[in-house]
């Protein structure tokens, strides 16, 4: 999904009450000046405690940010689920899993827990795993520190660059996370020297963010790995649960349990003092405080996700939760009709058989709930219908699941002699529907053919491609001789395929009885060819509508075959009610009839719309 971003910048006239609830936040928070500065990479030791920033970013691109969210920092730990990711990415979980486990330790951040047995780390959100993973990318790539900068540039929607200083100042410091580096290497964890897995690990530490870009880093795992403001994929989906599972148990290490109970999101936080968090399929958050807790955890950072996921209910788990019914809506074909006028005998027959044709209106997510709802409501149909048309103009994403009996489903209508009619999927949706499956990319293209379809299985003979004058639905009801006095009266069109016979805003001074041909009437709207109101053929009246009123063309009307017409002009039609009265009156009677139909037409598909 690329949405336009919205983008809510913090000013003091902002009146969004999610950046009111955010300042009441701050100030709810501020005064907390537990914990200190992290001082064991000197560095750090210089940022200033009093910095504070909470920013939310959701999955259609709107961010809310307020207090200090464009104070730069570094991403230090944060960098270890986004190194995770492109790990998994580029190497398999296979390989990835030989090397570091992704079980939680509960141990501090930089514990030396290597699994006993084999030497591995025991999850890649300490530093052991962390290194280890950053061994993985420097083994894999002839440019791993570009790779891994670009990789984090794409999760926060813009080019970021490092912090030199605070690289050298961890880089001359950190005998520790040397140390670990050289015990991993000895048993062989690394694929690479151990000098070279550190130091790309002390570089990744090094990049530099602000607040607003852990909110889009979090918005991005929160969206299937794709930054919602910037439209561009980060990630693989496919590696995205994995990260976040790693990061819902040891993104937050010795208070990882507690964190999930009380806060219960996915999140990882870093000693400069931000907190990323993710609640998947809605949002992302980001905190920035420099203050930590004994865990190195931001004390407020902490705080205000505790704070955000009571007050906003955003706890992973949510009991008694129900989403929407994936089924919106059931109608059959002769309910909901395209806008193709048939003329009554197709009318009568379509209405006759219209239990073999069913419309389903998905909403949602297409995946295992969807596939159970749609085969439930099949199955309980009273005749099993053979045409079924799912339309996913409302469908937001359809899983693997999903996709699946959406092949099988189409799959087994066909072997029963039935069609399986997609209409309206976002080019986004991944369907790879089989060549059983008919496709549109518009619900009324494919009730069209559905209809076509239906009429053709009910030996339905096609509609006359011409009708002569005499059996217009226009002089129904003419006397012979009230006909042959009309008939030098009216004009005629003919014109090729693809005409533009009446243009909106254009003088209306005549009524057009087709002959022969199909013309659609249609307005500007979705697509360069306008949106379709109706499709009329032989038989049928348009331009009826400003002889009342005599004012200009309301919509366009082009010829969808060669057409023929006849046309009656308003001022005719005038003059017959002083020379010929009777005649008259039933051509009006006509004219009335016509637009009855239509207003039958519109009004039924005003109620399918409200319903
Ligand atoms: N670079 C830091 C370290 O290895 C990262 C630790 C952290 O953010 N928790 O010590």
């Amino acid at each position: 999904m690329t949405a336009s971003p919205t983008v809510v910048p913090a000013s003091p006239t902002q009146t969004s009450p999610i950046v009111h609830y955010l300042n009441g936040l701050l100030e709810r928070f501020a005064p907390l000046e537990q914990g200190a500065v992290a001082t064991y990479i000197p560095e750090l030791a210089r940022s200033d405690p009093r910095r504070f920033g909470i920013c939310i970013a959701t999955l259609d691109g709107a961010v809310y940010e307020v207090g200090d969210t464009h104070a730069r920092f570094t991403i230090q730990s944060m960098s270890k689920p986004l190194t995770y990711g492109l790990a998994l990415e580029r190497l398999g979980r296979e390989e990835v899993h030989r090397r570091v486990g992704v079980e939680p330790s509960g141990d501090p951040f930089n514990e030396i827990s290597l699994n006993p047995a084999t030497g591995t780390p025991v999850n890649p959100m300490i530093n052991a795993g962390a290194i280890a993973c950053a061994g993985l990318i420097a083994a894999a790539d002839d440019d791993p520190l570009e790779t891994l900068v670009d990789a984090y540039s794409r999760y926060a929607g813009r080019r970021l660059d490092l912090d030199e200083a605070v690289y050298r100042s961890e880089s001359e410091t950190g005998h520790r996370n040397r140390a670990i580096a050289h015990l991993l290497s000895s048993f062989s964890v690394l694929g690479v020297a151990a000098d070279a897995a550190v130091d790309l690990y002390f570089h990744q530490c090094a990049v530099s963010v602000d607040c607003r870009d852990l909110a889009l880093i979090a918005a991005t795992l929160a969206n299937g790995g794709v930054n919602p403001v910037s439209g561009e994929r980060a990630v693989e989906e496919g590696v995205v649960r994995e990260v976040l599972s790693v990061m819902t148990t040891c993104g937050m290490y010795d208070a990882a349990g507690d964190w999930l109970v009380s806060v219960g999101l996915p999140a990882k936080s870093g000693v400069s003092g931000g907190v990323f968090a993710v609640l998947p399929g809605r949002l992302g958050i980001g905190v920035y405080s420099p203050a930590l807790d004994a865990n190195g955890n931001s004390v407020r950072g902490i705080a205000v996700c505790r704070a955000l996921s009571h007050d906003l209910a955003l706890h992973l788990v949510r009991p008694g939760e129900r989403t929407a019914l994936p089924v919106r809506a059931r109608h059959e074909l002769g309910t909901l009709g395209s806008k193709r006028v048939r003329p009554a005998a197709e009318r009568t027959a379509l209405r006759e058989a219209s239990a073999r044709a069913v419309i389903l209106e998905l909403q949602g997510e297409l995946g295992f709930m969807a596939a159970e709802a749609v085969s439930r409501c099949i199955l309980e149909a009273s005749v099993s219908p053979e045409l079924v048309v799912v339309d996913l103009r409302r469908v937001t994403r359809v899983d693997r699941g999903g996709a699946d009996f959406v092949r099988a489903f189409g799959e087994s209508l066909a072997a029963v002699g039935g069609t399986l009619v997609v209409s309206g999927a976002a080019p986004g949706l991944e369907l790879r529907l089989p060549g059983e499956v008919m496709w549109f990319t518009d619900l009324d293209a494919a009730l069209e053919w559905c209809e076509d379809e239906l009429l053709r299985r009910v030996g339905h003979p096609g509609a006359p491609a011409a009708v002569p004058l005499a059996e217009h639905e226009l002089v129904e009801g003419l006397e012979p001789d009230e006909l042959a006095r009309l008939q030098p009266e009216l004009g005629t069109v003919a014109v090729g395929r693809g005409t533009l016979v009446v243009r909106t805003g254009d003088p209306a001074d005549e009524v057009f009885l087709v002959t022969s041909g199909r013309l659609s009437v249609r307005i500007p709207g979705a697509g360069p060819e306008g949106r379709r109101l109706s499709t009329l053929s032989a038989g049928m009246t348009f331009g009826e509508l400003a002889y009342v009123e005599r004012g200009t063309r309301t919509a366009d009307v082009y010829a969808d075959t060669d057409v023929e017409c006849r046309t009656l002009s308003y001022a005719t039609l005038d003059r017959l009610a002083a020379t010929d009265p009777r005649l008259y009156a039933k051509l009006l009677h006509g004219l009335a009839r016509v637009v009855v139909v239509s207003l039958r037409r519109a009004n039924a598909e005003v109620a399918h719309l409200t319903a």
